[in-house]
């Protein structure tokens, strides 16, 4: 079922590479306006095929995260901007690709006092201002557990709240800078009790060195605060300083963790060795549909 890491990686994991026209412009339109996806700063390796099928994932606070995570390509530092304008240019490169879905993250801000919770909420604004049909799925972080940073992104009603826990809680303190296992999980429970009705959506990176039984326990800890939607991908080394892939997950295993994950009560999952976070985010949608029409209605007027 798996291939040790030493190996060269499996066939299943290469990558067809497609510079297109979609893929050009789009990296120009993002030039042009300042802007910053976690296609590119995290070296996603599905950025063709999303790009070519004009779909991103915007990295909204700068580009300079204040965390250090092993296995994030993400730069690290302390950041100096808070660009009060970002929202705006995000909705209008949404505009301009023409989004039925809008995903949007961040660098972790652990320097401003909200997180960056105003301008993800200012994000959610500006784009249903623009766009009022395109959805809105935001990928926060844990806002160092701050109660009222998380309510002011929820009060701007994202169709989707996602929030990655990343990896089983044995492994959490070793993979993820500063980021807590049950804070994690507390976040979810927390966005589930303030809208109800609003999707939660959480994601697992697969071959840091999880077992079975600890993968299928993080999946019953996510049902557990009423988690909706999950991701599970193959965790992939963007540089030989980050943390080391301890195995490759075939197909099969993904398959068949799949329906597990269906089988616990998720409303969708999305699992294979190229799934990231936000991969074929729009179709996740659809299963959400129903649970999101009433509140994006609501939000409106
Ligand atoms: S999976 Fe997400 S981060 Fe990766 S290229 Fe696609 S939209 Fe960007």
């Amino acid at each position: 079922m798996t291939t040790s890491a030493r190996e060269r990686k499996p066939d299943w994991l290469r990558i067809k590479l497609t510079t297109g026209e979609p893929y050009r412009e789009i990296k120009d339109m993002m030039r042009t306006k300042t802007l910053h996806t976690v296609c590119e700063e995290a070296r996603c390796p599905n950025i063709y095929e999303c790009w070519a099928n004009r779909t991103a994932t915007f990295m909204i606070l700068g580009d300079i995260c204040t965390r250090a995570c092993r296995f994030c390509a993400v730069k690290t530092g302390l950041p100096t901007e808070l660009d009060l304008q970002e929202p705006e240019r995000v909705a209008e490169a949404a505009e301009q690709m023409n989004l039925r879905h809008c995903v949007v993250t961040s660098v972790a801000r652990d320097d401003l006092q909200d997180g960056g919770a105003s301008i993800f909420a200012a994000t959610i604004a500006a784009v249903r201002k623009k766009l009022p049909l395109c959805s809105v799925e935001v990928l926060i972080p844990d806002f160092m557990g701050k109660k009222e940073s998380l309510q002011i992104v929820m009060d701007a009603k994202p169709d989707i709240l996602n929030h990655n826990i990343e990896t089983v809680e044995r492994l959490s303190d070793r993979v993820r800078a500063k980021a807590k296992y049950k804070r994690s999980l507390e976040l979810l429970q927390r966005a589930k009790e303030m809208y109800p009705d609003i999707p939660t959506k959480s994601s697992i990176m697969l071959g840091v060195g999880e077992r079975t039984e600890e993968i299928l326990q993080a999946m019953d800890d996510l049902r557990a605060v009423d988690c909706n939607i999950l991701t599970l991908g193959q965790y992939l080394q963007p540089s030989p300083a980050h943390l080391e892939v301890a195995r490759y997950v075939h197909p099969d295993e993904f398959a068949s963790l799949k329906e597990e994950g269906l089988k616990r009560g998720f409303s969708h999952v999305e699992s294979g060795p190229f799934v990231r976070s936000s991969y074929h985010a729009h179709e996740q949608v659809k299963s959400a549909e129903a649970r999101t029409t009433s509140v994006r209605e609501e939000s409106r007027v």
